[in-house]
């Protein structure tokens, strides 16, 4: 509903109505957000529950929840082409959509916990299966979040490994993604545009690379990223301009141009707002967009994370 909340208030241009939908976007990710992505806390009523309210053992965040906060955070991208809304969906994507299937493809969580005494494992299949169906039908829609274009603009939204064709007004333009992301921040692209011609290309700058892995304030690291990222065209340093969390290359771009992207990722420790009393005195590690999981680990830190 939401999703179509955002189409319609992108259609119309209806300030009440984006107003609406932008204030619902903030109650969620400031108040109800898991740091995996995960929304819908209850599983009585499968929905939010009050502010802050977070438990772990006890999350339900359903993957169809996860698959809906990605078509929402896709269609309010669309509406207001900021990144924040990609920080979001790619945080939901790696840990909170994905843990909805296991590896192999052939198990599922309907309810996403962010915390087990061993209680909780993946099932074959449900007597309600949304859940598998939504991710059966979800995954292979997968490229079409990858870019997005504006006038004379390529939006780089999501680093993935790819060839693809994209239509940019009259021309078109081959961009080919080399990458092992997200296990490591190195992004290579082959720029071929069917006409030399002067576009932005936008390219996406993770939140998991500032101050705190989401918007809304309720995650922020508790270790800072030690380097800088590049990014290099030709071999040389990018003139870009950094604009609604994009670093825009504007240039004439011709057949064989090169772009290579560099996104230090550290191991970072991730504490939660106080409020959140389920996470009081608990830390989460996230190394780029990935939010790790423990089995029986203990790790033993020798310095309380909030003294870094
Ligand atoms: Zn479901």
């Amino acid at each position: 509903m939401y999703s179509g909340m955002a189409d319609v208030a992108a259609l119309t241009g209806d300030k009440a109505y984006i107003h609406a939908i932008d204030t619902i976007w903030h109650d969620v990710v400031d108040h109800k957000l898991y740091l995996t992505g995960g929304i819908g806390a209850e599983g009585g009523h499968e929905g939010f529950g009050p502010d802050y309210s977070l438990p772990n053992m006890s999350a339900y965040n359903e993957t169809c929840a996860s698959i809906g906060n990605i078509y929402w955070n896709y269609r309010l991208f669309l509406l207001h082409g900021d990144s924040k809304y990609y920080d979001v969906l790619e945080q939901v994507l790696y840990n909170g959509m994905i843990s909805g299937v296991s590896a192999k493809g052939d198990r599922f969580f309907y309810p996403n916990p962010l915390e087990s005494m061993g209680q909780h494992a993946r099932s074959e299949w449900f007597g309600c299966a949304c859940c598998p169906s939504n991710v059966c039908r979800f995954i292979p829609s997968v490229p079409g979040y990858m870019y997005a274009t504006g006038k004379d603009r390529i939006y780089v939204n999501l680093y993935i490994q790819s060839n693809a064709d994209i239509n940019l007004g009259k021309n078109k333009v081959k961009l080919a993604q080399h990458t092992a992301y997200p296990w490591n921040g190195k992004i290579e692209f082959d720029v071929d545009p069917a006409k030399a011609a002067t576009f932005d290309v936008a390219v996406r700058v993770p939140a998991w690379l500032s101050d705190a892995p989401l918007p809304g304030g309720l995650y922020n690291y508790a270790t800072p990223e030690k380097k800088a990222y590049t990014i290099s065209v030709n071999g040389k340093k990018a003139d870009v301009k950094v604009e609604n969390g994009y670093a825009i290359i504007k240039r004439s771009w011709k057949k064989g141009d090169k772009i290579s992207v560099d996104f230090p990722m550290d191991v970072r420790y991730v504490k939660a707002d106080d409020k959140v009393k389920a996470d009081l005195n608990k830390a989460a590690l996230q190394r780029g967009p990935i939010v790790y999981c423990s089995n029986g680990l203990t790790i033993t830190i020798s310095k309380c994370v909030t003294c870094y």
